[in-house]
């Protein structure tokens, strides 16, 4: 398989690593963290103006039709920017509206040229990262579907414009079926958010749906048959964010290794000590591995063969979640105790790198489904 980028791919990313470098630096990165809402409208439209939100968008309705290993570069850019605004969110969002193509074609040319964020509102309290654990009501009511219950953690739920919301129409809570998917605006009666900064200086929000009422035109594809959209949007949501892992790790082996070669102790720099030459030789390594499966992972992010795309988004996340583990406590080692500092971008660097496995499911939990997988189960 080839792993380079195409000429395009690799043009797209230079570009938007020089627009990150220019107007995305660390300083102006802590005011929008610090900001009331968490987000910049300056970047936003410095994003959209790029093109980037209508990369995944499809091209008759005037996106670019990008692939999932075009989304590579683009997300390793943002990882080594550690970009905080709701990018990720939107296009997950992006992609369920491209499952009901027909019905939203408005609203994603809204999104492709920025004009409304998304966000995807799936996780309950009780779910954890099985997001066919649906708790969230809805029944009909007067001709409108009447929607009430909780979503946690909804990565940047406060700042969107729009939700894609996971409501059951049928069966019990673990069931895969009986879960139908709605596109529910933000400002709509009834519907309570919680806002919250995580972390890794991002946005969530808890939100509380009381008796709110949709047309059936909120609808997302078929009642009660969600799920494998849900499934194969999630797989996609893991490709990129093990992409964007891997321009985090990147870039912060790369600071590691100025550091190893500036900071001096016993007159020379610790970067001359082999001791600490192997260790960062072990981390590179690291990320060679998670490079690949993280590429292989893009690759099948929309693949229609189910189980093998499981299979490989699982065993990316496992890999790239381990490497992401080591390495960011390795550099923060490696720095001494600036590294713990909210100085140094390192420190930053690694708490996106310890929130990689909440967002998506962690290691033992896609061991757990690639254990699942058919080619994983014993023969009778
Ligand atoms: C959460 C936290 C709590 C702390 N609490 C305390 C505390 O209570 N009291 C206290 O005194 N300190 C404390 N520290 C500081 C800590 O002890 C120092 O950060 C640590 O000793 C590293 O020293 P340094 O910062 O000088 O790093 P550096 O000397 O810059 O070392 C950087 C890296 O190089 C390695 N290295 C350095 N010299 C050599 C060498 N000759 N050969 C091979 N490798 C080498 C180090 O092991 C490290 O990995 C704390 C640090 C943290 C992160």
């Amino acid at each position: 398989m080839d792993f380079t980028l195409t000429e395009e791919q690799a043009q797209l990313s230079d570009t938007l690593c020089r627009w990150l470098e220019k107007e995305y630096g660390f300083e102006q990165r802590r005011d929008t963290i610090a900001s009331k809402n968490g987000t910049c409208a300056r970047a936003w439209t410095g994003l959209s103006d790029l093109g980037l939100l209508a990369l995944p968008v499809p091209e008759v309705l005037n996106g670019f039709g990008a692939s999932g290993a075009d989304m590579f570069g683009v997300m390793e850019a943002l990882g080594k920017a550690l970009l905080v605004e709701p990018y990720l969110a939107t296009v997950s969002g992006i992609e369920f509206l491209k499952h009901d193509q027909d019905r939203f074609a408005g609203l994603l040319g809204q999104a492709a040229s920025g004009v409304v964020r998304l966000a995807c509102a799936l996780g309950e309290r009780q779910s954890r990262f099985d997001r066919f654990d649906v708790e969230m009501t809805t029944r009909i009511e007067g001709g409108a579907h009447v929607l009430n219950g909780r979503k946690t953690v909804v990565v940047h739920g406060a700042q969107a414009d729009h939700l894609i919301v996971s409501a059951r129409t049928a069966g019990n809570t673990r069931d895969p079926d009986g879960i139908t998917l709605f596109v529910v605006p933000s400002d709509i009666r009834g519907l309570c958010r919680t806002d919250y900064r995580t972390i890794d200086g991002m946005r969530a929000a808890d939100i509380e749906f009381a008796n709110v009422r949709l047309p059936d035109s909120a609808r997302l594809g078929a009642a009660g048959e969600a799920w494998p959209i849900i499934d194969a949007v999630s797989d996609y949501t893991c490709a990129l964010l093990c992409a964007e892992a891997v321009g985090i790790m990147q870039a912060v082996n790369d600071t590691t290794l100025e550091y190893l070669k500036m900071r001096r102790q016993f007159d020379q720099p610790i970067g001359a000590y082999q001791a600490l030459q192997h260790r960062m030789a072990e981390l590179f390594i690291e990320v060679e591995q998670a490079r690949s499966l993280a590429m292989l992972a893009a690759s099948v992010a929309r693949s229609d063969e189910t189980s093998k795309r499981r299979h490989t988004i699982s065993a990316a996340m496992i890999r790239v979640g381990q490497a992401a583990t080591r390495v960011g406590q390795e550099v923060i080692q490696m720095h001494g105790g600036i590294g713990m500092s909210n100085e140094m971008q390192v420190a930053h660097y690694f708490k996106r790198l310890s929130v990689f496995g909440a967002l998506e499911g962690d290691i033992d939990h896609h061991v757990a489904r690639l254990a699942r997988q058919p080619e994983f189960r014993h023969p009778d």
